[in-house]
């Protein structure tokens, strides 16, 4: 079976019981032990044991062709759990260009916990040489494309240089989805998604996922944390996870359709000073996207506003006027959504002023397109 079917019957589980195609929710916290004080059913409690969990955990393993699965309470919990899983001392590297709100945690918090973190141009497989410590270096986290810029990683070459060092490579594909890659297909150890962006697609769930290539111990200690420290999704968030991954396949392919037909329409603008995205044959990363990324380069693009002073005044002011596209942050739902990015990241931020970031969901290209002409003021 082709991913694709897999995702829309959600791997085909029929309710045994019932015979329902539509699996059932169960909110049940705890589950009976057996007289003889076994717990044969393999379920005690519902934190790390939550039957909702199975369907869509095992889903996503067969889209990214891996291990194993876990799900999170959000995309900061999955990542998170990643970082907690390594011990004082170790060394992480982590890109410059990346999900602003995991590079301020790896900043500020896994720092004090005894992490020891560089951020570099992951883009860069010389950088990556140059900054990886054999031994001392355990996880190198990827993101591709990475926010907002959408640099393009080489997941191969990178997971070549830190394998032979010994460390870990985990990749951020939030953006990718398993629609247009499969991380482990290029060595990756270990997937992180925020669920609540393409996965489950209609911006009404926040939630994390972690897929894992082989069972490690480290990948044991991911387990173990997430039980322990308790991170986990909900019930009802679990099921209607389960029912967005079904659509994902025909969401992305639409979403990176007409993302690409932007891309080249507000290329070369008057009012545009530049557009990022990876399917631009010009864009820096495209050589390498095109090698990892299959049937599309993704949803999400980012302009440079032309305008007085560096473009930042004409970059709010085009994002005041949006009507259809909505201002608001957040990704990979169903509705077009822009924002103007420094705002959100403030101070330290790779971020030009002038950027806004476009996430671009299922309404009729034509339509989207028209709407950011008005908005730029044509
Ligand atoms: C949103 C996002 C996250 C964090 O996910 P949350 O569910 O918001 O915690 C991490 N990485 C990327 C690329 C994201 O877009």
């Amino acid at each position: 079976m082709k991913p694709a079917s897999i995702a829309a019957q959600a791997l085909g589980w029929v309710d045994e019981k019932t015979r329902a195609i539509v699996p059932p929710i169960h909110p049940s916290t705890t589950f009976i032990r057996d007289p003889d004080n076994q717990y044969r059913s393999g379920r005690g409690y519902a934190r790390d044991q939550n039957p909702t969990f199975d369907q869509a955990e095992a889903v996503l393993t067969a889209l990214e062709g891996g291990h194993a699965s876990l799900l999170f309470a959000s995309g900061m919990a999955a990542a998170t759990a990643v970082f907690q899983a390594l011990a004082p001392g170790d060394h992480v590297l982590a890109p410059k260009v990346m999900y602003w709100s995991l590079r301020n945690w790896l900043a500020n918090f896994a720092t004090r916990w005894g992490l020891r973190v560089d951020f570099i141009d992951m883009t860069d497989a010389d950088a990556l040489r140059r900054s990886i410590q054999p031994g001392k270096t355990k996880l190198v986290w990827i993101e591709t494309p990475a926010n907002p810029l959408w640099s393009i990683t080489d997941i191969a070459l990178s997971c070549e240089i830190a394998h032979a060092a010994g460390a870990v490579v985990a990749v951020d594909s939030t953006v990718a989805t398993p629609v247009l890659t499969r991380p482990f297909e290029f060595g990756a150890d270990i997937v992180m998604h925020a669920g609540t962006k393409y996965l489950n697609g209609h911006s009404d769930v926040m939630a994390g996922t972690l897929t894992t290539r082989e069972d490690t111990a480290l990948w044991q200690r991911v387990r173990a944390i997430r039980a322990q420290v308790g991170g986990v999704l909900g019930t009802f968030e679990a099921w209607l996870l389960t029912r967005g991954m079904r659509t994902l396949f025909p969401r992305v392919r639409a979403a990176s359709a007409s993302a690409q037909a932007i891309a080249e329409h507000f290329d070369k603008h008057p009012q545009v000073e530049e557009v990022l995205y990876p399917g631009l044959g010009s864009f820096k990363g495209h050589a390498v996207a095109a090698k990892q990324m299959r049937g599309g380069f993704g949803g999400m693009l980012s302009i440079r506003v032309r305008g007085a002073g560096g473009g930042e005044a004409a970059a709010i002011a085009a994002a005041a006027k949006v009507q259809l596209w909505k201002r608001a942050t957040s990704l990979g739902g169903v509705e077009s959504l822009v924002e103007h990015r420094a705002s959100v990241e403030g101070a330290g931020t790779p971020v030009p002023t002038d950027l806004l970031r476009l996430s671009t969901g299922i309404e009729d290209t034509g339509d989207l397109i028209a709407d950011l002409e008005q908005a730029l003021g044509r």
